[in-house]
């Protein structure tokens, strides 16, 4: 059941949707299919061109908690899902303190991470600067694929060689000895494969995003038997996350009290 001040009066109930990731895309799809309601994707404003998910969009910072707070009242949100990317680890802080705040409802959707097998050769890291640091050997050719935000930690590596891929021009300097692609995703093992044998790949740096849009790279490297510095999730949220896109619309749906026809559903019945 939804607090009463929840929805500031209106018919519909809203949802703020926190997202810039896959998963927050295939959620507003789903829920663009469920009738008397209404999703409003949030963006952060990091990527010039974004893939843009169904239904309500908007850009850019709220103003920190306090402004996401007023925002969840002025617009009269019910409920907050945050399926932002397990490193957007501000954007999750912030949204669990305003809806406190604000006294709205918060479900988490974040895609377990991956674990490693018995090829894979992982260093873990727990953050980037560790990562910069035990990268910068003079033999290594890393192929750095984290997106543009936090590529500053390996500005100053002086030894490593760097082929770095980004989606839009990074803003940071780029380290002394370095290559810039800019690609959109996703991406094949065959590609990967062929760039990293192109390349002379030796180390792989990544995230631990989960999920298989960008596991290409981390399978590529397996098959290379090329070791991989993972960098260690941050800690985002305080309360239990959902991890399955059935899970979180099964929640919705209880605490909306409104069954949800869901995409699958509305494709059968189109096709009948
Ligand atoms: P972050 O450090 O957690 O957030 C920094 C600030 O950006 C937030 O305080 C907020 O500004 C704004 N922001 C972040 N996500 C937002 C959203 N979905 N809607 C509106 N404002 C948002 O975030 P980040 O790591 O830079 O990631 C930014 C976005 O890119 C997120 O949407 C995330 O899902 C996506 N993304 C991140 C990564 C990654 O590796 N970090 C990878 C893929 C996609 P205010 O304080 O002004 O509200």
């Amino acid at each position: 059941m939804l607090p009463t001040n929840a929805q500031n009066g209106r018919q519909k109930p809203r949802i703020l949707l926190l997202g810039g990731t896959v998963d927050a895309r295939k959620l507003a799809e789903h829920l663009a299919c469920v009738p008397g309601l209404t999703v409003i994707s949030s963006l952060a404003g990091r990527v010039n061109e974004p893939r843009l998910p169904e239904g309500m969009v908007r850009v850019g910072g709220f103003g920190g908690v306090a402004g996401l707070a007023s925002y969840l009242v002025d617009e009269g949100v019910a409920i907050v899902v945050d399926a932002t990317h397990p490193y957007a680890k501000n954007m999750s802080r912030n949204a669990e303190l305003a809806c406190n705040q604000a006294a709205i409802p918060l479900v988490v959707f974040e895609r377990p991470p991956w674990e490693p097998n018995e090829q894979d050769r992982w260093c873990r890291v727990d953050g980037v600067q560790a990562a910069a640091a035990v990268v910068d050997g003079k033999d290594n050719r890393v192929f750095l694929s984290i997106g543009r935000q936090e590529l500053a930690a390996f500005s100053d590596c002086k030894h490593a060689w760097f082929l770095i891929r980004s989606i839009d021009e990074p803003v940071a300097k780029l380290p002394a000895r370095s290559e810039l692609i800019l690609r959109r995703g996703p991406f094949s093992m065959d590609d990967e494969l062929e760039l990293f044998r192109k390349e002379a790949i030796n180390l792989v740096v990544s995230k631990n995003s989960g999920g298989p849009s960008t596991f290409a790279k981390i399978e590529a490297a397996r098959a290379l038997q090329v070791p991989v510095v993972m960098i260690d999730r941050p800690k985002k949220h305080t309360i239990p996350t959902l991890s399955r896109l059935d899970e979180v619309l099964n929640t919705l749906s209880r605490m909306l009290e409104i069954p949800f026809t869901t995409m699958t559903e509305t494709t059968e019945k189109r096709n009948l």
